[in-house]
């Protein structure tokens, strides 16, 4: 299918491009432009390319971005809050974790969580997302009495909460099964689950990378048993660390599988491997770890995301955090139509290194996409638009007010890590901090 004619598309450009690259190369884009799935071998071949081969690459998935969701480029106004950064795991990548017997481990008790969203709210947000550590000896329905606890102060802000990992993990303290714990969170009311955990879904790499975390077979069991309850999810990578092509394409594929049955996931985002305070990089407890991925393999791992997934999952992410705005604008040129979250407080990958600050402002989201030659919208969590700003709109929302003292206003993990008032303390201490208004909390 490497005729011109053939290419269903007004993009003459897009046409003689591809007419003018290696064969075998645009015969998988051509397949792709007749909306037809390519596989994992064909991706395979596409994280190869180099020179024109690789631009074709992005105008391809720039095209399928254009059919399948137009021009609209969104964000969300939302705030992170990772309550703990205490674990029970060490995965090689995750620099953000403690052990409970650091001193830098802190446990926000359920006020200052509500704290944290009520400000948030009060800034515009439209969801919070609640992610952490695994504390030891947990109370098992902690993340069920956080989000009741939330909901009733704020029952219209939508709580995008909880791993499959935090899932797994309240269910087996909970000595529940997943389904049965994920009901219990759903009627709590959290709105969605985050598709974290996830790195790369190959259980010989993750064995390598993280051993102990949750399993392929569990992190699947927990995604499909959300989309089964209506449970919406977001779907993730992380590349550039250690894995090969071929794992990183079956990795999306696995994707696409689940949401060929399911219809649950409402967006992929590759996360690049930030890797300076990484420990299996740092101290090289993993061997032939990278350095993160090159400039090149961001654009294409995103345009390959997007022609991969482009009949299953219409939304492909850019995450600001770890590629920063310049890279995330370009990202827009290669089949990405979301920009993320405003975060407010961003400390997982600042933790690991990542140098792009806690917050996005409303204001310089539209710059960037408008910039981009596209139309900026504010959306919700599930991607229904909450406004579309055309040229002459030029908001000022309370966020974009906030100046250079982001961490004065809002906290920082730099700050988190080093206060006494938020100090984690063991359960069997005396002193819990789990849920101040229940102390039961803690198993000990
Ligand atoms: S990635 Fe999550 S589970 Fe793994 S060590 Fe970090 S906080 Fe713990």
């Amino acid at each position: 299918m490497s005729n011109q004619s053939d290419v269903p598309s007004g993009h003459e450009d897009l046409d003689m491009v591809l007419n003018g690259i290696d064969g075998s190369v645009s015969k998988i884009l051509n397949r792709a432009l007749d909306g037809k799935d390519i596989s994992a071998d064909d991706a395979v071949a596409l994280l190869n390319t180099t020179g024109r081969e690789f631009h074709s690459v992005s105008m391809v998935a720039d095209e399928l971005r254009l059919r399948t969701v137009g021009d609209v480029a969104t964000y969300v106004v939302n705030r992170n809050i990772n309550f703990t950064n205490v674990c029970i795991k060490r995965c090689g990548f995750c620099a953000f974790s403690r052990d409970f017997r650091q001193e830098e481990g802190y446990f926000l008790p359920a006020e200052e969580i509500i704290r944290r969203a009520k400000e948030a709210w009060e800034y515009g947000a439209t969801e919070i997302c609640v992610q952490a550590g695994l504390p030891p000896q947990m109370e098992g329905d902690l993340y069920i009495k956080l989000t009741e606890s939330i909901k009733s102060e704020l029952p219209d802000m939508h709580i995008h909460g909880f791993s499959p990992e935090e899932v797994l993990y309240g269910s087996i303290r909970s000595k529940i099964s997943i389904k049965e714990y994920l009901i219990g969170l759903k009627d709590a009311g959290v709105g969605s689950l985050p598709g974290t955990s996830a790195e790369i879904l190959d259980q010989g790499l993750r064995d390598r990378i993280s051993p102990g975390r949750i399993t392929v077979d569990q992190w699947t069991e927990v995604i499909t048993t959300a989309h089964e309850l209506g449970i919406p999810t977001t779907s993730t990578v992380m590349f550039g660390h250690s894995e090969t092509y071929k794992q990183l394409a079956e990795h999306i594929v696995l994707l696409r599988d689940i949401q060929s049955q399911t219809g649950g996931f409402t967006e992929f985002v590759p996360l690049s491997f930030v890797n300076s305070e990484a420990p299996m990089f740092l101290q090289g407890l993993v061997e032939n770890v990278r350095s993160g991925p090159s400039g090149m393999e961001v654009i294409k791992v995103h345009a390959i995301s997007r022609i991969l997934l482009n009949n299953w999952i219409p939304n492909i992410q850019a995450s600001w955090v770890k590629e920063g705005s310049r890279m995330s604008q370009l990202l827009l040129t290669a089949g990405v139509n979301d920009l993320g979250g405003t975060l407010i407080n961003e400390s997982i990958s600042t933790s690991a290194g990542a140098q792009h600050g806690q917050l996005m402002r409303p204001a310089e989201f539209r710059e960037m996409i408008r910039q981009a030659g596209r139309v900026p919208a504010e959306r919700y969590t599930d991607y229904q638009i909450k406004q579309v700003f055309d040229k002459s709109d030029c908001p000022v929302d309370a966020l974009d007010l906030v100046g250079d003292n982001v961490e004065e206003i809002f906290g920082s993990y730099k700050k988190l890590v080093q206060m006494d008032e938020y100090r984690f303390e063991h359960p069997t201490s005396n002193k819990s901090r789990m849920m101040p208004e229940d102390q039961s909390n803690v198993i000990v």
